[in-house]
């Protein structure tokens, strides 16, 4: 067996928005290779993780010398498109999305989203796309697609062309699945938060007694997720599961996420209305003098007192207060 050319005859820069993975298939493709596995395997990467965890994506020392010689890109051109691993104290370990610290499971490589009417316009995959949050298009007002339309199977990365399916489907043909405005608002505030454009034609006027607008990306993911996971009944361990392979589909995601967003708009009513859904029993009142921890602490509801620990930072101040406002109300 001849051994895989260390150079590519088709070579290429990463768009500055554009997936790893992205970049690999879309030179896979102008090279006319099977899958981007030939070119992880000659750039000494192990293309097993692919299909499972994209693990190349989230290591801070992943040696990248390789694939640049083999694409031709700069290594830092490559790196800037990873996803680095960072350790911060008293937290599990976080990963740099477009510059902020977020938990490896809402960054979600693993189960590729694509929108046709980019794809037909600039023929790479998005980097964005690989967030759990972002479910739609801002910028061509469409939902995102991770089912192919015609064979129904999920996308993968295992594949030989950028907009064809393995069954042979170019979705930049699919029909345009279009998505109110107003669903629009969460993909296109992350948009602004890691400082891509939006067109001019698609700016929002937004409620502006929504708090978590105001929060930076992590602290807005972070938000999102505290509601979406409960008022989905995901569970601590089934988070990762949201993230995984097998997790949702973007579909129901963006009803989740609508859903969860919902709760934070005329702040802090609808809030009030998710506590009500989260069924606080106690027998036990609550003066907030003594404070929300000792209450949920003596009332030994566990979900309750992982919900206050996971509030203590700074910027869910603003939740913090409306629980217990909530709560005084509610138990006094
Ligand atoms: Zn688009
Ligand atoms: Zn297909």
């Amino acid at each position: 067996v001849k051994p895989f050319s260390r150079k590519l005859l088709i070579k290429g820069s990463p768009e500055s928005d554009e997936s790893l993975l992205g970049f690999v298939l879309r030179l896979t493709e102008e090279n006319g290779y099977e899958s981007p596995t030939w070119i992880l395997k000659s750039a000494g990467l192990d293309p097993r993780p692919l299909s499972h965890t994209c693990s190349s994506l989230f290591k801070s020392n992943e040696k990248f010398e390789l694939l640049a010689q083999v694409t031709g890109a700069s290594v830092s051109d490559l790196i800037r498109l990873t996803y680095p691993r960072i350790e911060l104290p008293g937290s599990a370990p976080r990963y740099l999305f477009f510059g902020s610290p977020l938990p490896q499971f809402v960054i979600r490589a693993i189960r590729p989203k694509i929108c046709p009417r980019c794809l037909l316009e600039t023929g790479y995959c998005r980097r964005i796309w690989d967030l759990l949050f972002v479910t739609v298009c801002p910028i061509h007002e469409c939902a995102l697609i991770d089912v192919c339309p015609n064979c129904k199977r999920r996308l993968s990365w295992i594949r030989s062309n950028v907009s064809v399916c393995l069954c042979n489907y170019d979705w930049r043909k699919s029909p345009r699945q279009p998505i109110k405005k107003s669903e629009l608002i969460i993909t296109r505030h992350i948009y602004q938060l890691c400082g891509l454009p939006i067109p001019e034609y698609c700016a929002l006027s937004v409620n502006s007694r929504n708090p978590i607008l105001a929060l930076n990306l992590q602290s807005f993911v972070m938000a999102l997720l505290f509601i979406l996971t409960r008022y989905a009944g995901i569970t601590a361990g089934g988070r990762e599961s949201l993230g995984g392979k097998g997790g949702k589909q973007n579909s129901e995601l963006h009803i989740l996420c609508k859903k969860a967003f919902s709760f934070f708009e005329e702040w802090p009513e609808r809030f009030y209305l998710f506590l009500d859904l989260c069924r606080i029993d106690s027998t036990t009142s609550f003066e907030p003098s003594h404070g929300l921890k000792s209450w949920l602490y003596r009332g030994n509801m566990e979900i309750h007192v992982n919900l206050y620990k996971e509030l203590q930072a700074e910027q869910y101040f603003f939740m913090k207060k409306a629980v217990s406002n909530y709560l005084a109300k509610k138990y006094r």
